[in-house]
């Protein structure tokens, strides 16, 4: 039995690995279905990382992590977790590979996965030219031009990334104003070549038995566009992954928001005693590292509580 079973190796449960661990709870294991890090090790830059200055990538910036919650215990199971359940006080901790593991406690970190935007030919070309990782795909397109869909900070942060490897990006956003935070907007602005297609939708990806060839664009006004380019970004936001909480009946183990993600309370407490949900899953998440890595640490503590007094009984 686990004192405490993290769900996600992203920096909320990395940092409720080294919360819980550090703070005494004797059996923590995360279970991570790939490399610990995060969606952040996606990133080609971050720069709002306190007390971290300079040019960093998110690789760079996760990779000392896992090393230090490891030298206070924290176990790492690579697997998939397919479901966590309650019975009687016993959490059940169902994996991929079809054993059960049983916790006091539970934090879920699941974090969120990049949307699809929807227009035709995205499911069609995804991998073959059409792509939701800059850092991963980028080198690519060294030299070509390329485009980007979306209006919020990673949109236009992975444009100004794209710049520096492409010959041109086109920034297709289907309003005239930004999500993103202003001084990206202005770097984004002063890049010459970076072409803004304003008030425009994608309609269309097309391309032939290679890949992608360009996209078709609608304007606001109704005049469409091509664009030849092979290769389309789109960083049109995320959706939160929260299949982990499915029951057998369909229904979610705990109280969730319309749009999918964890009601928590501010110590991160579900509805369900011992169960806590931190990170880009909860609701009115910041989805940043660091509010992510404070969630982790409130929870860790309310965990290490819980079941001190659970097994003081
Ligand atoms: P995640 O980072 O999403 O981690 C969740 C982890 O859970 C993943 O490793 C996943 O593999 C794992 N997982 C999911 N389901 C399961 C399962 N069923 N079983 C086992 N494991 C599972 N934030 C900033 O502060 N500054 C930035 O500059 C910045 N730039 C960004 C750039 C990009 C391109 C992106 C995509 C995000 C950026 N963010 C940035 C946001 C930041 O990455 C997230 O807010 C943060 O990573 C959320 O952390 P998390 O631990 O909640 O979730
Ligand atoms: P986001 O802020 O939700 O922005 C998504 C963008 O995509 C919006 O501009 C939206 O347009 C557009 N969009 C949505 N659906 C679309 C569709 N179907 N077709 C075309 N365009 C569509 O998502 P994000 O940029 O991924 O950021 C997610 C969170 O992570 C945010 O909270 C962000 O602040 C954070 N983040 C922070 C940093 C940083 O701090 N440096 C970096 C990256 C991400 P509209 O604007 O018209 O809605």
């Amino acid at each position: 039995m686990l004192d405490c079973a993290i769900i996600g190796g992203g920096p909320a449960g990395l940092t409720a690995g080294l919360y819980t661990t550090r703070g005494g709870l004797e059996s923590v294991t995360m279970f991570e279905k790939g490399m610990p890090g995060g969606q952040i090790t996606s990133s080609s830059e971050i720069e709002n990382y306190p007390g971290v200055t300079g040019e960093i990538s998110g690789m760079d910036l996760m990779m000392p992590w896992p090393e230090q919650c490891q030298k206070f215990g924290l176990k790492h199971e690579m697997i998939e977790v397919t479901r966590v359940s309650k019975e009687g006080a016993v959490f059940k901790i169902h994996k991929g590979d079809g054993t059960v593991e049983e916790a006091h406690s539970v934090i879920m970190a699941t974090g969120s996965r990049p949307r699809h935007a929807g227009f035709a030919g995205e499911e069609q070309y995804f991998g073959r030219g059409v792509s939701t990782c800059a850092t991963c795909d980028g080198f690519f397109y060294k030299g070509k031009e390329v485009a980007v869909v979306g209006g919020g900070d990673t949109a236009l942060e992975e444009a100004l990334y794209l710049a520096k490897i492409c010959k041109k990006v086109y920034l297709i956003h289907r309003r005239d104003t930004f999500r993103s935070a202003p001084n990206t907007v202005e770097r984004v602005k002063r890049t010459t070549n970076i072409e803004l297609v304003l008030n425009s939708t994608p309609e269309e990806v097309y391309g032939d038995a290679m890949g992608v060839t360009g996209i078709r664009v609608k304007n606001n006004s109704g005049a469409i566009r091509n664009i030849d380019v092979p290769g389309v970004f789109t960083f049109v936001g995320n959706d939160v992954n929260n299949q982990t909480l499915i029951q057998e009946d369909g229904s979610f183990l705990c109280n969730m928001t319309k749009s999918g993600q964890v009601v928590v309370d501010i110590c991160m407490r579900t509805s369900v005693a011992g169960l806590f949900a931190i990170g880009d899953m909860r609701v009115e998440a910041p989805k940043q590292v660091i509010s992510a890595a404070g969630d982790g640490a409130v929870a860790a503590l309310q965990a290490i509580s819980y079941v001190d007094e659970l097994l003081s009984h």
